[in-house]
């Protein structure tokens, strides 16, 4: 039998309808709206296109938006100025600084002086540590195992017991949504296992998985077989494996041979259109909880 297909672009299109309303909800209520600064520095197209996205989504939601757009030659000193600025302003949410970085610029001491209550990436040492803990604390979770935990939660996919299995632990991926599935609570309480390149037997764990998560970035990894019928499987890898030539455009690819694994599985996202459109969804979804919370809070 096919697998049903957990589509990211129909799930997406539901958290923002659900956004909007409670942006709507507190502008009627005579609240304060979300407020989201978005940092770029520099003209990287890339950067510039993600930034655009960002602000776009932010605007049709209703939410203030403030751009600030920094020359590449912008000292430590003056962003880290930037950020305090905007730590401090009781209209802002959220701060995202557009990585990477120009090479005068520590990353990392940047990201680090972003309050972490404005967080709302959950890249702070202190929302990793929140994260951990669970529960209450946990205001935020990353974007990207937050997307993956919501669509496993709205596909009405068993998570309580379930073994999970993760391919890859990277600290924006593989080790948060991991954490994230182990805990107690809605969407979580699994039993789950990290893989990674030193894993003696990959396919021997990925065979037992009731939820397979997969995120290493290598273009047909997990083969069918490894594959348990009837599982779920969120593929979180995308590859550029070719360019079509017609549009222009990269021809993109998971990490799970989708054609052959939607045959087996009981569940599946598909690349592009899978994990890939929930993550801006689930950095919107952090800025109105950062509201909440603060207008709970003040
Ligand atoms: P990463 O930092 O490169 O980490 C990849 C992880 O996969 C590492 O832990 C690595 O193991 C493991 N791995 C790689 N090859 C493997 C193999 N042959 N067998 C077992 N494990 C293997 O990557 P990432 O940032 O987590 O991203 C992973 C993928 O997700 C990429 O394709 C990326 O583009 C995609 N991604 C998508 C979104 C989105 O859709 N919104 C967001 C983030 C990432 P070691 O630790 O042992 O090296």
């Amino acid at each position: 039998m096919t697998a049903e297909i957990i589509s990211g672009t129909e799930i997406r299109k539901e958290i923002l309808a659900e956004i909007k309303e409670d942006v709507a909800k507190m502008k009627a209520e005579g609240k304060r709206v979300p407020g989201l600064v978005t940092i770029l520095v520099g003209e990287s197209p890339a950067s510039i296109s993600y930034v655009t996205l960002k602000i776009k989504t932010a605007n049709e939601l209703g939410f203030k938006e403030i751009q600030e757009n920094q020359p590449e030659d912008i000292s430590e000193a003056d962003l880290l100025a930037l950020i305090d600025k905007y730590n401090n302003d009781p209209e802002i949410d959220g701060i995202l600084v557009q990585l990477p970085l120009p090479d005068q610029i520590d990353d990392k001491k940047v990201l680090n002086a972003i309050n972490p209550d404005k967080d709302v990436d959950a890249f702070h040492p202190v929302n990793v540590g929140r994260l951990m803990i669970g529960g209450d604390e946990a205001i935020f979770h990353p974007c990207t195992p937050a997307g993956i935990q919501e669509m496993i939660v709205r596909s009405n996919t068993e998570t309580s017991g379930a073994e999970v299995v993760v391919v890859g632990r990277s600290n924006i991926v593989g080790k948060p949504i991991a954490m994230m599935m182990a805990q107690k609570g809605i969407g979580a309480n699994s039993t789950v296992t990290i893989v990674h390149t030193r894993t003696k037997d990959l396919a021997a764990h990925c065979k037992r998985a009731d939820i397979l998560i997969v995120a290493a970035g290598v273009p047909g990894l997990v083969k069918p077989e490894w594959i348990k019928p009837g599982s779920t499987v969120i593929d979180v890898g995308v590859n550029r494996i070719g360019m079509n030539e017609k549009t222009g455009k990269a021809i993109l690819s998971g990490d799970v041979d989708y054609d052959a694994a939607k045959e087996i599985a009981g569940k599946i996202t598909p690349v592009p259109g899978g994990v890939g459109p929930m993550t801006i969804a689930m950095l919107m979804k952090n800025t109105l909880k950062s509201a909440q919370y603060a207008l709970k809070n003040s």
